[in-house]
Protein backbone atom coordinates (compact mmCIF):
# COMPACT_ATOMS: atom_id res chain seq x y z
CA UNK A 1 0.00 0.00 0.00
CA UNK A 2 0.70 3.69 -0.75
CA UNK A 3 1.50 5.98 2.13
CA UNK A 4 -2.12 8.05 2.42
CA UNK A 5 0.14 10.89 1.83
CA UNK A 6 1.63 9.83 -0.92
CA UNK A 7 2.73 12.86 -3.63
CA UNK A 8 4.17 12.22 -7.34
CA UNK A 9 7.77 13.94 -7.34
CA UNK A 10 6.12 16.23 -10.25
CA UNK A 11 3.54 17.24 -7.41
CA UNK A 12 5.41 17.54 -5.32
CA UNK A 13 7.77 19.73 -6.81
CA UNK A 14 4.90 21.82 -8.77
CA UNK A 15 3.11 22.36 -5.23
CA UNK A 16 6.33 23.36 -3.63
CA UNK A 17 7.26 26.00 -6.66
CA UNK A 18 4.05 27.37 -6.17
CA UNK A 19 4.92 27.91 -2.42
CA UNK A 20 8.27 29.34 -3.31
CA UNK A 21 7.02 31.85 -5.77
CA UNK A 22 4.09 33.16 -2.87
CA UNK A 23 6.51 34.06 -0.67
CA UNK A 24 9.19 35.90 -3.15
CA UNK A 25 5.89 37.50 -4.71
CA UNK A 26 4.93 38.89 -0.92
CA UNK A 27 8.82 39.82 -0.06
CA UNK A 28 8.87 41.86 -3.90
CA UNK A 29 5.35 43.80 -3.05
CA UNK A 30 4.74 43.29 0.48
CA UNK A 31 5.13 47.03 0.65
CA UNK A 32 2.30 47.73 -1.78
CA UNK A 33 0.21 46.10 0.87
CA UNK A 34 -1.22 47.40 3.92
CA UNK A 35 0.42 46.32 7.16
CA UNK A 36 -2.73 46.25 9.55
CA UNK A 37 -5.83 44.05 9.51
CA UNK A 38 -8.89 44.27 11.77
CA UNK A 39 -11.09 41.16 11.73
CA UNK A 40 -13.71 40.00 14.50
CA UNK A 41 -14.09 36.38 15.31
CA UNK A 42 -17.45 36.40 13.73
CA UNK A 43 -15.40 37.59 10.20
CA UNK A 44 -13.21 34.63 10.72
CA UNK A 45 -15.67 32.16 12.01
CA UNK A 46 -17.63 33.17 8.42
CA UNK A 47 -14.68 32.46 6.41
CA UNK A 48 -13.16 29.53 8.30
CA UNK A 49 -14.98 27.32 10.69
CA UNK A 50 -15.49 23.91 9.41
CA UNK A 51 -15.76 20.16 10.12
CA UNK A 52 -12.81 18.50 9.61
CA UNK A 53 -13.36 17.12 6.26
CA UNK A 54 -13.86 12.96 5.70
CA UNK A 55 -12.45 13.57 2.29
CA UNK A 56 -9.59 14.39 0.07
CA UNK A 57 -9.33 17.99 -1.31
CA UNK A 58 -7.99 19.18 -4.42
CA UNK A 59 -4.14 20.47 -3.08
CA UNK A 60 -4.30 23.58 -5.13
CA UNK A 61 -7.57 24.48 -4.06
CA UNK A 62 -6.57 24.31 -0.87
CA UNK A 63 -3.62 26.55 -1.36
CA UNK A 64 -5.29 29.03 -3.18
CA UNK A 65 -8.27 28.97 -0.54
CA UNK A 66 -5.23 29.87 2.10
CA UNK A 67 -3.55 32.68 -0.14
CA UNK A 68 -6.87 34.07 -0.61
CA UNK A 69 -7.69 33.99 2.97
CA UNK A 70 -5.24 33.19 5.37
CA UNK A 71 -2.11 34.87 4.24
CA UNK A 72 -3.90 38.70 3.83
CA UNK A 73 -5.75 38.07 7.12
CA UNK A 74 -2.56 38.64 9.47
CA UNK A 75 -0.61 42.02 9.90
CA UNK A 76 2.28 41.81 8.03
CA UNK A 77 5.26 42.32 10.44
CA UNK A 78 7.81 42.70 7.63
CA UNK A 79 6.21 45.58 6.69
CA UNK A 80 8.29 48.79 6.36
CA UNK A 81 5.52 50.78 8.23
CA UNK A 82 5.05 48.50 11.16
CA UNK A 83 6.10 50.16 13.75
CA UNK A 84 4.06 48.72 17.15
CA UNK A 85 5.53 45.83 19.48
CA UNK A 86 8.60 45.06 18.42
CA UNK A 87 8.76 44.03 14.94
CA UNK A 88 9.30 41.24 13.05
CA UNK A 89 11.92 42.28 9.99
CA UNK A 90 12.93 38.81 9.03
CA UNK A 91 15.01 37.81 5.77
CA UNK A 92 14.60 35.55 3.04
CA UNK A 93 17.68 33.28 3.32
CA UNK A 94 16.63 31.99 6.97
CA UNK A 95 13.11 31.62 6.05
CA UNK A 96 14.51 29.17 3.51
CA UNK A 97 16.78 27.90 5.91
CA UNK A 98 13.83 27.19 8.39
CA UNK A 99 12.03 25.14 5.07
CA UNK A 100 15.22 23.22 4.87
CA UNK A 101 15.22 22.19 8.56
CA UNK A 102 11.29 21.33 8.21
CA UNK A 103 12.05 19.73 4.82
CA UNK A 104 14.12 17.36 6.56
CA UNK A 105 12.07 16.99 9.61
CA UNK A 106 15.96 16.99 11.52
CA UNK A 107 15.55 16.48 15.60
CA UNK A 108 17.78 18.71 17.34
CA UNK A 109 17.41 16.86 20.39
CA UNK A 110 20.23 14.73 21.18
CA UNK A 111 24.10 14.69 19.76
CA UNK A 112 23.36 11.06 18.13
CA UNK A 113 20.19 12.12 16.86
CA UNK A 114 21.81 15.02 14.26
CA UNK A 115 25.63 15.64 15.50
CA UNK A 116 25.77 18.74 12.89
CA UNK A 117 22.46 19.93 14.15
CA UNK A 118 23.97 20.20 17.41
CA UNK A 119 27.25 21.29 16.30
CA UNK A 120 25.51 24.46 14.45
CA UNK A 121 23.98 24.95 17.42
CA UNK A 122 27.48 24.74 19.60
CA UNK A 123 28.70 27.29 16.83
CA UNK A 124 25.88 30.09 16.35
CA UNK A 125 25.90 30.21 20.43
CA UNK A 126 29.77 30.40 20.49
CA UNK A 127 29.24 33.38 18.46
CA UNK A 128 26.84 35.21 19.99
CA UNK A 129 28.68 34.44 23.21
CA UNK A 130 31.86 35.95 21.57
CA UNK A 131 30.05 38.61 20.69
CA UNK A 132 28.45 39.65 24.40
CA UNK A 133 31.82 39.27 25.60
CA UNK A 134 31.42 35.72 27.42
CA UNK A 135 33.67 33.25 28.17
CA UNK A 136 33.45 30.97 25.24
CA UNK A 137 34.41 27.87 26.68
CA UNK A 138 33.00 27.87 29.85
CA UNK A 139 30.02 29.43 29.00
CA UNK A 140 26.95 28.10 27.08
CA UNK A 141 23.58 28.40 26.02
CA UNK A 142 20.49 27.10 24.48
CA UNK A 143 18.23 28.38 21.44
CA UNK A 144 14.74 28.67 22.24
CA UNK A 145 11.12 29.70 20.93
CA UNK A 146 11.39 33.01 22.01
CA UNK A 147 12.81 35.45 24.80
CA UNK A 148 9.73 34.32 26.74
CA UNK A 149 10.89 31.12 27.03
CA UNK A 150 14.79 32.07 27.58
CA UNK A 151 13.65 34.19 30.56
CA UNK A 152 11.96 30.83 31.94
CA UNK A 153 14.85 29.19 30.91
CA UNK A 154 17.02 31.12 32.79
CA UNK A 155 14.76 32.20 36.23
CA UNK A 156 14.53 28.22 36.49
CA UNK A 157 18.44 27.76 36.24
CA UNK A 158 19.21 31.37 38.46
CA UNK A 159 16.48 29.40 41.15
CA UNK A 160 18.34 25.81 40.83
CA UNK A 161 21.74 27.30 41.34
CA UNK A 162 21.37 29.84 44.12
CA UNK A 163 18.24 28.22 46.19
CA UNK A 164 18.45 24.74 45.73
CA UNK A 165 15.63 23.09 46.60
CA UNK A 166 13.78 25.21 49.22
CA UNK A 167 13.41 28.72 47.25
CA UNK A 168 10.75 29.46 50.18
CA UNK A 169 12.41 32.44 51.49
CA UNK A 170 13.91 33.33 47.86
CA UNK A 171 13.08 36.82 46.43
CA UNK A 172 13.52 38.08 43.08
CA UNK A 173 13.82 41.94 41.82
CA UNK A 174 12.60 43.56 38.84
CA UNK A 175 11.90 47.06 37.40
CA UNK A 176 8.42 47.81 36.70
CA UNK A 177 9.62 48.32 33.30
CA UNK A 178 10.90 44.35 33.10
CA UNK A 179 8.98 43.12 30.49
CA UNK A 180 5.62 40.76 30.80
CA UNK A 181 7.26 37.65 30.50
CA UNK A 182 9.69 37.92 33.42
CA UNK A 183 6.82 37.88 35.91
CA UNK A 184 4.92 35.34 33.98
CA UNK A 185 8.07 33.03 34.09
CA UNK A 186 7.97 33.55 37.77
CA UNK A 187 4.37 33.01 38.53
CA UNK A 188 5.09 29.80 36.06
CA UNK A 189 8.09 28.73 38.49
CA UNK A 190 5.67 28.70 41.98
CA UNK A 191 7.08 31.73 43.61
CA UNK A 192 4.46 33.47 45.90
CA UNK A 193 3.48 37.13 45.28
CA UNK A 194 5.15 38.81 48.00
CA UNK A 195 8.83 37.05 47.11
CA UNK A 196 8.32 39.03 43.52
CA UNK A 197 9.39 42.96 44.27
CA UNK A 198 8.85 45.33 41.77
CA UNK A 199 11.22 48.41 42.16
CA UNK A 200 9.86 51.79 40.45
CA UNK A 201 11.70 53.12 38.00
CA UNK A 202 13.30 56.70 37.87
CA UNK A 203 12.37 59.77 35.44
CA UNK A 204 14.79 57.97 32.62
CA UNK A 205 12.80 54.73 33.22
CA UNK A 206 15.49 52.80 34.62
CA UNK A 207 15.85 50.62 37.97
CA UNK A 208 16.20 53.21 40.97
CA UNK A 209 19.08 52.06 42.30
CA UNK A 210 18.51 53.90 45.81
CA UNK A 211 14.95 51.96 46.10
CA UNK A 212 16.80 48.76 44.96
CA UNK A 213 18.98 49.18 47.87
CA UNK A 214 16.87 49.42 50.42
CA UNK A 215 14.20 47.04 49.26
CA UNK A 216 17.21 44.11 49.54
CA UNK A 217 19.02 45.40 52.85
CA UNK A 218 15.08 45.10 54.33
CA UNK A 219 14.19 41.93 53.21
CA UNK A 220 17.94 40.61 54.56
CA UNK A 221 17.09 41.93 58.02
CA UNK A 222 13.35 40.10 57.46
CA UNK A 223 15.61 36.77 57.20
CA UNK A 224 14.63 36.64 53.14
CA UNK A 225 16.88 35.79 50.98
CA UNK A 226 17.37 37.99 48.20
CA UNK A 227 19.22 35.84 45.01
CA UNK A 228 18.22 37.30 41.60
CA UNK A 229 17.89 40.75 40.06
CA UNK A 230 16.42 41.15 36.18
CA UNK A 231 17.66 44.20 34.21
CA UNK A 232 16.43 45.24 31.36
CA UNK A 233 18.76 45.67 28.17
CA UNK A 234 16.15 47.69 26.13
CA UNK A 235 12.53 47.98 27.54
CA UNK A 236 10.19 47.29 25.04
CA UNK A 237 8.29 50.18 26.05
CA UNK A 238 11.35 52.72 26.09
CA UNK A 239 14.41 50.90 24.73
CA UNK A 240 16.21 51.93 28.07
CA UNK A 241 19.01 50.04 29.16
CA UNK A 242 19.36 49.57 33.45
CA UNK A 243 22.86 50.86 34.58
CA UNK A 244 24.18 47.33 34.33
CA UNK A 245 27.44 47.73 35.48
CA UNK A 246 25.90 49.37 39.16
CA UNK A 247 23.64 46.44 39.52
CA UNK A 248 26.38 43.69 38.26
CA UNK A 249 28.13 45.72 41.78
CA UNK A 250 24.93 44.84 43.95
CA UNK A 251 24.84 41.38 42.74
CA UNK A 252 28.84 40.40 43.07
CA UNK A 253 28.12 41.78 46.44
CA UNK A 254 25.23 39.98 47.49
CA UNK A 255 25.57 36.96 45.93
CA UNK A 256 22.70 37.30 43.48
CA UNK A 257 22.14 36.03 40.41
CA UNK A 258 22.35 38.79 37.55
CA UNK A 259 19.53 37.99 34.66
CA UNK A 260 19.94 40.58 31.96
CA UNK A 261 16.82 40.65 29.28
CA UNK A 262 17.82 42.11 25.81
CA UNK A 263 15.39 39.99 24.00
CA UNK A 264 15.22 43.06 21.92
CA UNK A 265 17.78 45.13 22.64
CA UNK A 266 20.95 43.41 22.67
CA UNK A 267 21.40 43.16 19.24
CA UNK A 268 22.43 46.90 19.45
CA UNK A 269 26.35 45.52 20.67
CA UNK A 270 26.67 45.50 17.26
CA UNK A 271 26.46 49.03 16.67
CA UNK A 272 29.36 51.51 18.41
CA UNK A 273 26.56 52.93 19.65
CA UNK A 274 24.81 50.67 21.24
CA UNK A 275 27.86 48.36 22.74
CA UNK A 276 28.76 51.76 24.38
CA UNK A 277 24.78 51.92 25.61
CA UNK A 278 25.16 48.11 26.49
CA UNK A 279 28.12 48.48 28.70
CA UNK A 280 28.21 45.89 31.80
CA UNK A 281 26.08 43.28 29.66
CA UNK A 282 29.00 40.75 29.94
CA UNK A 283 28.52 41.11 34.08
CA UNK A 284 25.35 39.47 33.56
CA UNK A 285 24.70 35.44 35.06
CA UNK A 286 22.53 35.03 31.88
CA UNK A 287 21.08 37.07 28.97
CA UNK A 288 18.22 36.40 26.47
CA UNK A 289 18.55 37.80 23.20
CA UNK A 290 16.27 37.51 20.99
CA UNK A 291 17.33 36.46 17.12
CA UNK A 292 13.27 36.66 15.97
CA UNK A 293 13.38 40.19 16.71
CA UNK A 294 16.54 42.42 15.53
CA UNK A 295 18.62 39.58 14.42
CA UNK A 296 15.80 39.99 11.48
CA UNK A 297 15.17 35.87 11.83
CA UNK A 298 11.55 34.43 11.29
CA UNK A 299 9.61 33.16 14.30
CA UNK A 300 10.80 31.59 16.41
CA UNK A 301 14.35 31.62 17.81
CA UNK A 302 14.96 33.12 21.34
CA UNK A 303 18.37 32.52 22.89
CA UNK A 304 19.73 32.36 26.24
CA UNK A 305 23.41 32.72 26.89
CA UNK A 306 24.91 31.54 30.66
CA UNK A 307 28.42 31.76 32.01
CA UNK A 308 28.56 28.87 32.47
CA UNK A 309 27.18 25.89 30.68
CA UNK A 310 27.21 23.44 33.52
CA UNK A 311 24.49 25.53 35.07
CA UNK A 312 22.09 24.84 33.05
CA UNK A 313 23.38 20.96 32.47
CA UNK A 314 22.62 20.72 36.46
CA UNK A 315 19.51 22.31 36.21
CA UNK A 316 17.91 20.54 33.34
CA UNK A 317 19.23 16.80 33.36
CA UNK A 318 16.88 14.21 34.07
CA UNK A 319 18.26 10.62 32.79
CA UNK A 320 15.45 8.60 32.06
CA UNK A 321 16.26 4.49 30.42
CA UNK A 322 14.59 5.43 27.08
CA UNK A 323 17.60 8.06 26.48
CA UNK A 324 20.11 6.24 27.60
CA UNK A 325 21.46 4.62 24.11
CA UNK A 326 21.76 8.74 22.99
CA UNK A 327 23.83 9.95 25.90
CA UNK A 328 27.16 10.93 23.96
CA UNK A 329 30.20 12.03 25.34
CA UNK A 330 30.53 15.37 26.87
CA UNK A 331 31.65 17.79 24.63
CA UNK A 332 28.71 16.31 22.65
CA UNK A 333 26.10 18.27 23.65
CA UNK A 334 22.27 16.88 24.02
CA UNK A 335 20.35 20.70 23.88
CA UNK A 336 17.34 18.28 25.70
CA UNK A 337 19.91 18.29 28.99
CA UNK A 338 20.14 22.51 28.81
CA UNK A 339 16.24 23.31 28.34
CA UNK A 340 12.90 22.05 28.96
CA UNK A 341 12.13 21.05 25.30
CA UNK A 342 13.14 17.44 24.01
CA UNK A 343 11.88 17.45 20.79
CA UNK A 344 13.36 20.64 19.28
CA UNK A 345 13.10 22.19 15.77
CA UNK A 346 16.91 22.72 13.80
CA UNK A 347 16.46 26.78 14.44
CA UNK A 348 19.96 27.33 14.34
CA UNK A 349 20.15 26.64 10.74
CA UNK A 350 18.69 29.75 9.80
CA UNK A 351 20.72 32.09 12.28
CA UNK A 352 23.80 29.91 10.69
CA UNK A 353 22.94 30.35 7.15
CA UNK A 354 21.91 34.02 7.45
CA UNK A 355 25.41 35.59 9.02
CA UNK A 356 27.66 33.13 7.11
CA UNK A 357 25.67 34.68 3.48
CA UNK A 358 25.10 38.26 4.83
CA UNK A 359 28.17 38.82 6.96
CA UNK A 360 27.98 39.68 10.49
CA UNK A 361 28.63 43.30 8.59
CA UNK A 362 25.64 43.72 7.45
CA UNK A 363 24.08 43.11 10.78
CA UNK A 364 25.87 45.76 11.65
CA UNK A 365 25.14 48.08 9.03
CA UNK A 366 21.27 47.39 9.27
CA UNK A 367 21.22 48.07 13.11
CA UNK A 368 23.03 51.15 12.97
CA UNK A 369 20.60 52.58 10.47
CA UNK A 370 18.14 51.73 12.52
CA UNK A 371 19.69 53.30 15.43
CA UNK A 372 20.36 56.66 13.47
CA UNK A 373 16.73 56.56 11.91
CA UNK A 374 15.62 56.95 14.97
CA UNK A 375 17.50 59.48 16.01
CA UNK A 376 16.52 61.39 12.80
CA UNK A 377 12.82 60.99 13.80
CA UNK A 378 13.88 62.38 17.17
CA UNK A 379 15.43 65.56 15.42
CA UNK A 380 12.72 66.16 12.89
CA UNK A 381 9.86 66.25 15.76
CA UNK A 382 11.78 68.27 17.80
CA UNK A 383 11.73 70.63 15.51
CA UNK A 384 7.81 70.61 15.51
CA UNK A 385 5.62 73.27 17.00
CA UNK A 386 3.41 70.34 17.37
CA UNK A 387 4.95 67.42 18.30
CA UNK A 388 6.66 66.54 22.02
CA UNK A 389 9.04 63.75 23.02
CA UNK A 390 8.13 61.69 25.65
CA UNK A 391 11.61 59.84 25.90
CA UNK A 392 14.12 60.37 23.33
CA UNK A 393 15.30 58.04 20.57
CA UNK A 394 17.38 54.83 22.60
CA UNK A 395 18.10 51.39 20.75
CA UNK A 396 15.94 52.51 17.77
CA UNK A 397 12.67 53.19 20.09
CA UNK A 398 11.26 56.66 20.35
CA UNK A 399 8.00 57.84 22.38
CA UNK A 400 6.55 61.20 21.84
CA UNK A 401 2.67 62.78 21.31
CA UNK A 402 1.12 65.58 20.25
CA UNK A 403 0.83 68.53 22.11
CA UNK A 404 0.56 71.57 19.84
CA UNK A 405 1.69 75.04 21.68
CA UNK A 406 -0.93 77.20 20.87
CA UNK A 407 -3.80 75.36 21.68
CA UNK A 408 -3.73 74.52 26.01
CA UNK A 409 -5.07 71.07 26.26
CA UNK A 410 -5.34 69.47 29.38
CA UNK A 411 -3.54 66.40 30.12
CA UNK A 412 -6.74 64.43 29.72
CA UNK A 413 -7.18 66.19 26.35
CA UNK A 414 -3.43 65.01 25.05
CA UNK A 415 -4.08 61.54 26.23
CA UNK A 416 -7.63 61.33 24.11
CA UNK A 417 -6.41 63.08 21.01
CA UNK A 418 -2.98 60.67 20.97
CA UNK A 419 -5.41 58.00 21.44
CA UNK A 420 -7.46 59.14 19.10
CA UNK A 421 -4.88 59.93 16.43
CA UNK A 422 -3.09 55.89 16.72
CA UNK A 423 -6.76 54.89 16.56
CA UNK A 424 -7.44 56.46 13.32
CA UNK A 425 -3.89 55.88 11.62
CA UNK A 426 -4.47 51.90 12.33
CA UNK A 427 -8.09 52.34 11.21
CA UNK A 428 -6.89 53.83 8.16
CA UNK A 429 -4.52 50.76 7.73
CA UNK A 430 -1.70 52.14 6.07
CA UNK A 431 0.51 51.92 9.39
CA UNK A 432 1.03 49.62 12.72
CA UNK A 433 1.26 52.57 15.38
CA UNK A 434 0.12 52.18 18.99
CA UNK A 435 0.32 53.85 21.77
CA UNK A 436 1.74 53.08 25.18
CA UNK A 437 1.26 54.62 28.70
CA UNK A 438 4.48 56.56 30.10
CA UNK A 439 4.28 57.44 34.05
CA UNK A 440 0.39 58.20 33.15
CA UNK A 441 0.49 59.66 29.67
CA UNK A 442 -0.25 58.04 26.85
CA UNK A 443 2.33 58.25 24.02
CA UNK A 444 2.24 56.79 20.54
CA UNK A 445 5.59 54.60 20.48
CA UNK A 446 7.64 53.91 17.20
CA UNK A 447 10.08 50.44 17.30
CA UNK A 448 12.07 50.83 14.08
CA UNK A 449 14.40 47.99 13.61
CA UNK A 450 13.22 47.31 10.12
CA UNK A 451 16.23 47.93 8.04
CA UNK A 452 13.58 48.50 4.84
CA UNK A 453 11.77 51.43 6.88
CA UNK A 454 13.00 54.49 5.63
CA UNK A 455 13.26 58.09 6.57
CA UNK A 456 9.85 58.77 3.88
CA UNK A 457 7.83 55.84 5.94
CA UNK A 458 8.53 57.62 9.04
CA UNK A 459 7.61 60.99 7.97
CA UNK A 460 4.50 60.09 6.03
CA UNK A 461 3.58 58.12 8.76
CA UNK A 462 4.00 61.58 10.91
CA UNK A 463 1.89 63.43 7.74
CA UNK A 464 -0.56 61.28 8.33
CA UNK A 465 -0.76 61.68 12.31
CA UNK A 466 -0.90 65.41 11.65
CA UNK A 467 -4.09 65.15 9.27
CA UNK A 468 -6.28 63.09 11.94
CA UNK A 469 -4.86 65.33 14.81
CA UNK A 470 -6.16 68.19 13.18
CA UNK A 471 -9.19 66.38 12.25
CA UNK A 472 -9.59 65.74 16.20
CA UNK A 473 -9.27 68.89 17.56
CA UNK A 474 -11.58 70.69 14.68
CA UNK A 475 -14.46 67.83 15.62
CA UNK A 476 -13.38 69.05 19.22
CA UNK A 477 -13.51 72.91 18.11
CA UNK A 478 -10.86 73.27 19.49
C1 LIG B 1 9.74 40.59 23.17
C2 LIG B 1 10.33 40.59 24.50
C3 LIG B 1 10.21 39.47 25.34
C4 LIG B 1 9.39 38.26 24.96
O1 LIG B 1 9.96 37.57 23.90
P1 LIG B 1 9.08 36.59 22.98
O2 LIG B 1 10.04 36.20 21.91
O3 LIG B 1 7.93 37.42 22.47
O4 LIG B 1 8.61 35.46 23.81
C5 LIG B 1 10.85 39.51 26.56
N1 LIG B 1 11.55 40.59 26.95
C6 LIG B 1 11.68 41.69 26.17
C7 LIG B 1 12.48 42.85 26.67
C8 LIG B 1 11.07 41.73 24.92
O5 LIG B 1 11.20 42.82 24.15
Amino acid sequence: MKSPFYLTKEEMKSYGYKIVDIIVDHYKEEEKKKPVIKASRKEMDSIFLTEAPDNATDADEVLNFVVDNVLPNSNISTHPKSFSFVPGPSNFISTMADSLATGFNIFSGGWIVSPAAAELEIVTLNWLLKMFHFPVTKGGGIFTSGGSMANLTALTTARRVKCGDDFSKAVIYLSDQAHSSNIKAIRVLGFKREQIKIIPTDLEFKFSMNKLKNEIARDQLEGKKPFCIIASAGTTNTGTVDPLDDLADICEKENLWFHIDGAYGAAAILSKKGSRILRGIERADSLTVDPHKWFFQPYEIGCLLVKDASWLSNTFSEKPEYLRDIEGNESEINFYDYGIQLTRRFRALKFYMSIKTYGLNAFKKAITYNIDLADKTEDILRKSKNWEIVSPATLAIINFRYNPLNKDLTEEEVDKLNQEISTRVVDSREAFLVTTVLQSQVVIRMCLINPKTTLKHVTDTLDQCEVFAKQVLLEWQK
